[in-house]
């Protein structure tokens, strides 16, 4: 015997892998060069210069048993203290390393931090639609559950009332993520300080702290000068997870970290709660030579040319071919409408094309499709007159 619910997680395949699969077997048939992969969210970019560099000085140079050895669960002190120091430069954050929780990606950020906060089966965290599936999965892992709130089409910013009805006793944290995986779209101040107002008043009315969870990986991929707000200085009980994967373009490394700030309330009980659910996951400790990389890196940031490229040629294009495409302020992925309000059935249309695209029902969105613009240029230029003729068989 099995635990059941492992199994349906583990046996089942995503309607990303599906589309993988689709897209080799279509691949070895007509091409590579003839299949618009635009489905995965893997960093295009190569990790930057400094941090392949650091991880040669450090196994050149540093001790190999300690480069290689367990660090203390939360992190190395050293390299907490680098990621405290940035904040505090960046933001004025006020935290120190004490903070920091060093985790094996934004993954295990949320799923540490969602299993700290489960109470019991009646726990519940709420999302806002569009959101990433695996929060249904990590939801879960300490017996709560995931509560999604309707999107708020075509802004993607937050529909409060919709929110406030889905927030009661039993809600423990709202996440949000900002830039967003699937829209690309932030957040706005405006957006922000009404969900401060909006928790600060439902955490009177249900008895508790209810906790805003920050899921962060995409904060430093922005365009034309949009801003992400340091959203702990907006709402003070806002824990954030964070990950390298895609500001460095480490996703296979697996680094990242939860930071809980002072002003958390009881943050330190929270923070030792935290510390506690990763244990139960095993977790250990992050990995050790990529704490060492990190610590020399803070100050890097990902060179966004070819990303505010891409976006903006399949933006121009797709708009000229008449769809309407949500507000691609940051991330890498553009939240197209799709033209026959069913994205579900226009990824089959895009199929017959050899143009893979991930419909948003997953997101909680079916009348959109996400494109990864994490492709190259080339492809988005002759994918533009398909993507013209896919619209124009909607008609
Ligand atoms: N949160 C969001 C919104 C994501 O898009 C991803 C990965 O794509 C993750 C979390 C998980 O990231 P990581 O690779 O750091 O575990």
């Amino acid at each position: 015997m099995v635990n059941k619910g492992c199994y349906t997680l583990g046996s089942q395949k995503s309607g990303i892998r599906e589309l993988f699969e689709f897209g080799n077997k279509r691949a070895e048939e007509v091409g590579r060069e003839n299949v618009y992969d635009f489905s995965i969210g893997n960093p295009s970019e190569p990790a930057p210069a400094e941090v392949n560099q650091a991880i040669k000085d450090i196994v050149d140079n540093i001790d190999s048993v300690k480069v290689h050895g367990y660090t203390s669960a939360q992190g190395n002190a050293s390299t907490r203290k680098a990621i405290a120091d940035d904040m505090n430069d960046r933001f004025g954050a006020g935290v120190m390393e004490d903070n920091f929780y060093m985790t094996c990606g934004a993954a295990a950020s949320l799923t540490s931090t969602i299993k700290a906060l489960t109470i019991d089966h009646d726990t519940e965290f709420v999302t806002v639609a569009p959101f990433f599936p695996e929060y249904s999965v990590f939801a879960t892992v300490g017996g709560g559950k995931l509560k999604v709130v309707e999107p708020d089409i075509p802004d993607f910013q937050i529909q409060f009332d919709k929110l406030e009805a889905a927030i009661n006793k039993n809600t423990q944290a709202v996440i949000v993520n900002s830039p967003n995986n699937p829209s690309g779209v932030i957040y706005s101040k405006a957006t922000l300080t009404k969900l401060a107002e909006t928790l600060t008043k439902k955490s009177a009315e249900v008895g508790h702290t209810i906790y805003l969870i920050a899921d962060e990986p995409y904060r430093e991929l922005v365009y034309d000068g949009a801003v992400v707000e340091y959203i702990p200085s907006i709402y003070p009980n806002t824990i954030v997870c964070y990950s390298y994967s895609k500001s460095l373009s480490l996703p296979g490394e697996r680094i990242g970290y939860v930071m809980v700030p002072s002003c958390v309330e009881n943050w330190k009980e929270v923070y030792d709660a935290i510390a506690g659910a990763a244990r139960n996951m095993g977790y250990v400790c992050a990995p050790a030579l990529i704490q060492l990389v990190i610590e020399r890196c803070t100050k890097c940031r990902p060179n966004l040319e070819a990303y505010a490229k891409n976006r903006q040629l399949l933006m121009d294009g797709l708009i000229a071919d008449g769809y309407t495409v949500a507000d691609p302020a940051g991330a890498f992925y553009l939240f197209v409408k799709a033209p026959n309000g069913d994205s579900a059935a226009f990824s089959e249309i895009g199929k017959k094309h050899d143009v893979l695209l991930v419909p948003g029902g997953g997101f909680g969105c079916p009348e959109y499709f996400r494109l990864c613009y994490c492709v190259p240029e080339d492809m988005i230029k002759r994918s533009i007159p398909i993507f013209k003729d896919m619209i124009d068989e909607c008609k």
